[in-house]
């Protein structure tokens, strides 16, 4: 497809998930050659062979975020294939337990920290390194408004996003000489889909005095905080992204936008 990114190649990791997925296909549609990245080996493959339903150009590659010689391998094979990774969203994440902070448990934190962070690091890391010999790019986190606010009952997943904008302000500083901007977009209550869904039934299960024990009511409460009262489709992120990508951010970097209804 001819369009504004065309000859140009996207990397997307967590590209089997619903936001990964969706955003691969929006470059894919735009021109770009799409590199999907995720652990999940099923769901990649049902990606691909969507975006190449619809004559994208989309390859596949298994891959474990937390393991950073994996990433690097990843990465090399992705620039082999592809001569150069124009772009990277960096996206592949994990929501980790809902419960009260002191009975948060240790190994799930360590988890959550280790996905979400290390596994942003060493993506962003490698990625950063190629492209500082190609001459330039452009990298999206994807933080949360988790990483802005610390909700109630989700310990692990608020530190993990807070540390994806910090390291998004210090890596747009390092990597500005190298003409590399770095941006985050932070999206809240997304759905209808699997995050959502799961959210407001651990919420509930919780039984906090934030949240009602009643999925549906504890759904309600949480919609009512938003000042545009529904949720956000996942068709609202792809945009966002692509126009950090494209030329029109050409003097953005370093912000973290958040895709929140408000
Ligand atoms: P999702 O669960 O559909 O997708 C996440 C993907 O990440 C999955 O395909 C999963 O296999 C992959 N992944 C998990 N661990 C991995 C690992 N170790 N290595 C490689 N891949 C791994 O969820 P989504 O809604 O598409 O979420 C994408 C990003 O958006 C995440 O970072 C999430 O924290 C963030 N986010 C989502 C929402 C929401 O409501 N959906 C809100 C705010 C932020």
């Amino acid at each position: 497809a001819e369009g504004r990114f065309t000859g140009k190649t996207l990397m997307v990791t967590g590209a089997a998930g619903n936001i990964g997925f969706a955003t691969a296909r929006r470059f894919a549609e735009e021109g770009a050659n799409v590199a999907l990245v995720d652990i999940n080996e099923e769901g990649l493959r049902d990606a691909v062979s969507k975006i190449r339903g619809g004559n994208g150009v989309a390859t596949f590659h298994v891959c474990d975020a937390t393991d950073a010689r994996a990433v690097d391998r990843v990465v090399d094979e992705i620039v082999s294939r592809s001569g150069q990774i124009d772009f990277l969203f960096n996206n592949a994440g994990y929501q980790g337990l809902f419960c009260p902070m002191h009975e948060y448990p240790a190994d799930d934190f360590r988890t959550v920290i280790d996905i979400n962070v290390n596994g942003v690091f060493h993506f962003l890391q490698a990625v950063a390194a190629h492209m500082v010999t190609t001459g330039g790019g452009a990298i999206v986190n994807t933080a949360s408004m988790a990483g802005v606010q610390g909700p109630p009952n989700m310990a692990a997943y608020a530190a993990s996003k807070f540390a994806v904008i910090g390291l998004t302000q210090t890596a747009s500083k390092d990597l500005a000489p190298y003409n590399i901007r770095v941006n985050a977009i932070s999206p809240a209550f997304m759905g209808p889909g699997f995050m959502w869904d799961r959210q407001v039934k651990l919420q509930a299960e919780v039984r906090s005095q934030y949240f009602s024990a009643d999925p549906k009511t504890a759904a309600e409460q949480m919609i009512k905080a938003v000042p545009m009262r529904r949720l956000g489709g996942i068709a609202e992120i792809p945009g966002t992204v692509a126009f950090l990508m494209s030329e029109d951010a050409s003097y953005i970097t370093g912000v973290n936008i958040p895709i929140a209804g408000g």
